[in-house]
């Protein structure tokens, strides 16, 4: 099964797509932990991506498609996928439809006014780990891994703001590019726990 999740920023996606990775045997591909992992790395595909995060822009597609379609290339992708964070407007939906096939979109849907709030009290693990202020009591490592918590560069309210307006304007149309596909579920998460958003996903992915 090839997945792929969409959701604004703090809607739950890596939070999710770990947990959907899991029980269904799927890789988690997120370009954002890519990038990061690039941007620590120095490397030129993290000089490049760096601006574009750190304004909360889209990295130019062509960097982001190939990135995609490499890693989709790797044996490990066999038994199928979770794509977090790909693709995030419909040039890279098309460009994906031409080297992947996807057979399922999970819309995480969470009202705008928890987003930023949400976000803003994100700390998370290089593991991939995610967690939020208000779970943590004053605790700083991860109850995973061990790692220290941080939290993210662009996870500052000035960033956000723009991140939501990109996820409105470039992102959200895809809902009704994977609906006339007849390959969108949406989770209407609302205030919900990762537990219950979970139990959601599963419902609808039986
Ligand atoms: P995320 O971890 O998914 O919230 O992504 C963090 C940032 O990485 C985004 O705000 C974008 O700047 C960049 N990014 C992640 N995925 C993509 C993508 N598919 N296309 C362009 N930029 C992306």
């Amino acid at each position: 099964m090839n997945i792929v999740l969409l959701g604004a920023p703090g809607a739950g996606k890596g939070t999710q797509a770990v947990r959907i990775a899991e029980k269904y045997g799927l890789v988690h591909i997120s370009t954002g932990d890519i990038f990061r992992a690039n941007i620590k790395d120095n490397t030129p595909i993290g000089q490049v991506a760096k601006s574009y995060i750190d304004a909360g822009k889209l990295v130019p597609d062509e960097v982001t498609c190939e990135i995609v379609r490499q890693r989709l290339e790797k044996k490990d992708v066999s038994a199928g996928y979770v794509l977090d964070g790909f693709p995030r407007n419909l040039i890279q939906a098309h460009e994906l439809d031409k080297f992947a096939s996807i057979d399922v979109c999970l819309d995480i849907d969470v009202d705008e006014a928890l987003l930023l709030e949400r976000i803003c009290g994100r700390r998370v693990c290089s593991c991939g780990a995610s967690y939020h202020i208000s779970t943590l009591n004053g605790k700083d490592t991860c109850a995973k891994c061990g790692g220290k918590l941080y939290a993210r560069e662009d996870d500052n309210p000035e960033t956000v703001k723009a991140r939501l307006a990109t996820y409105n304007i470039q992102t959200a149309p895809l809902i009704s590019y994977y609906g006339a596909q007849n390959k969108l579920k949406t989770v209407m998460c609302g205030t919900k726990t990762p537990d219950e958003v979970f139990a959601a996903v599963c419902g609808l992915l039986g």
